[in-house]
């Protein structure tokens, strides 16, 4: 018998949801009768999920799921891992299923980018005409991103519309490709280019998730590893070879290990080796080390004169 038939679903479909606040509840019931795991959002525009279980539950939910229409032909990335990626179960109701922070919203079943196939993809982000802007959150690009992607100056996706326009020149003559994690940002995202002028406007159908199982392109051009939003937190892309794009935030030294900063107020998500972990008390900043309620030195019972040699030793 195996023991680690589990897997991850990642999905999501733009389609009317009516009354999202009660779907969300009785969505929430259904998963947890099956045994899920994971986190679902759901709106009045659609759903957005990922979620684990082992075969036969992941497999009873996209069923169940195919037997409503709404959500027949919704397309599921799955990846094999062992045990469940997330600890609980949660489906929320939110107004938008992703946040793209434009005062009035963009339906992709009205308006989207060009779909690009992995192969297309793969061919056309290597043409001289075309410019690439990952739509993702900064500390993902940092683990890993398309080679000579555009890493916009953004904490967040939400800010990215505005640095979009204050740097249109850049995209002027050019093909404009984007891609995201599932390509549910992209939907948005590429909507919105289109509307406001941009040219030759594409995305990665699928998202990298998709990308990664092309069997002809087999990852190609990704660098590093892809950030996702559950425990693996990161997972390899190409099959052909593997270059660490992630840079030690105290060392600088390539590094694909995420820890969240020991300061609660900051919480960034930091790039570094167990060593530095230790050494710098997983806190990105001297602010951060120095917190109050700094949690490296609490669960690691540091007493004021450990902290300040510490300190110390890294100053
Ligand atoms: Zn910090």
């Amino acid at each position: 018998m195996e023991t680690n038939a589990y897997r991850v679903l990642l999905y999501y479909k733009y389609v009317p949801i009516e009354d999202p606040v009660t779907f969300a509840q009785e969505h929430l019931a259904a998963c947890k009768e099956l045994g899920l795991k994971g986190r679902i959002l759901v709106s009045d525009e659609g759903i957005n999920g990922t979620c684990s279980g082992t075969i036969e539950q992941t497999d009873a939910y996209m069923n169940m799921m195919k037997a409503d229409e709404r959500f027949a032909d919704m397309v599921y990335k799955i990846d094999e891992t062992e045990g469940h990626a997330f600890k609980k179960m949660h489906v929320r109701p939110k107004k938008e299923i992703v946040h793209l922070g434009l005062a009035d919203d963009i339906n992709p079943n009205e308006i989207t980018g060009q779909y690009l196939s992995p192969k297309e993809f793969f061919e056309q982000m290597q043409a001289e005409d075309t410019v690439v802007i990952d739509a993702r959150n900064d500390y993902e690009f940092d683990l890993g991103h398309f080679r000579g992607a555009i890493r916009p100056e953004i904490r967040n996706f939400r800010d990215l519309p505005d640095w979009m326009l204050e740097n249109k020149e850049m995209f002027e003559g050019k093909k404009v490709l984007t891609y995201c994690t599932g390509g549910i940002r992209c939907e948005k995202f590429s909507g919105w280019l289109v509307r406001e002028g941009f040219e030759g406007v594409g995305q990665l159908h699928g998202g990298i998730a998709t990308y990664a199982k092309d069997p002809e392109v087999r990852g190609q051009l990704w660098d590093g590893q892809m950030y996702v939003f559950d425990e693996r937190i990161a997972v390899p892309i190409n099959q052909v070879e593997h270059v660490v794009v992630g840079k030690d935030h105290f060392t600088g030294e390539p590094c694909e290990r995420y820890v969240n900063c020991a300061n609660p107020d900051c919480n960034d998500k930091i790039l570094c080796s167990e060593e530095n972990e230790h050494k710098y008390l997983r806190s990105c900043s001297d602010e951060c080390r120095e917190h109050p309620r700094n949690r490296y030195i609490v669960e690691h019972k540091l007493s004021e004169e450990e902290v300040e040699v510490r300190l110390a030793a890294i100053k």
